[in-house]
Formats: structure tokens, sequence, C-alpha cells
């Protein structure tokens, strides 16, 4: 079975933007290389994805792990802050990804236009 390999990651950075990077999945250590406190490390054996983000909402560390499979078969998934439940990573296919970006900044400007 072939997969389709291209991936999109989003995630939040420190002045709060997202950012997004496009590649294929055996690039996301590239893709995300040069911005601060983040790194992933692939393991070829057990085929696991190991992402250590540095949360710009609480400014603690968190620590997630993906199966190549499965990030390679779902539309995307989705990494939140443990603190505040809030979402900062996001891993998927191009259309679910900015889909789901752009809701996401939707939301964060109603909120505050409403403070
Ligand atoms: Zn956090």
């Amino acid at each position: 079975m072939i997969y389709n390999t291209e991936v999109v990651i989003g995630f939040k950075a420190e002045n709060n933007n997202i950012i997004v990077e496009r590649g294929t999945i055996f690039q996301l250590c590239d893709l995300i290389q040069g911005y601060h406190a983040k790194n992933i490390i692939f393991n070829k054996k057990s085929k696991e994805i190991f992402i250590n983000l540095k949360c710009s909402l609480c400014d603690e560390v968190h620590c997630y792990v993906y199966r190549v499979q499965e990030l390679l078969s779902k539309d995307i998934v989705i990494g939140g802050c443990e603190k505040t439940g809030n979402p900062i990573l996001f891993i998927g296919k191009e259309k679910a990804v900015s889909h789901v970006i752009e809701k996401y900044k939707e939301v964060e400007m109603n909120v505050y236009s409403m403070i």
C-alpha cells in the first residue's frame, strides 16, 4: 500500500502566530528546525514520531507521540496544551489543517474582540 507522505504541520509560535510548514512526513524535523525550543525525534524502529513543543500558552514543554501510520491515515491530528486545553499543534492533510487553523483563528479573534 502506498501512502501519500505529504503533510502540513501547523504550530503555535511564541508570538502567538500559527506557523504552517509543508513537506513529507520524513521532512518534519527539517521543517520545524530553526524554530526555538522545538524538536522532533523520528524513531525509525518503532515508526513513531516524538514531538517536543514549547507551549506559547503555558511556557512548558509538551511531548506528543504519534505513530507514522496514524499521521498518514488521518485527515488531521491535533495536539493540545495540557494546562489550558487549547490546541497548539496541527498535523495532517492540507485541506483539513488549513480549515481547522482558519476556524481556530476566527474563534480567537472573536474572543479578543469580546474583551
Ligand atoms: Zn501548554
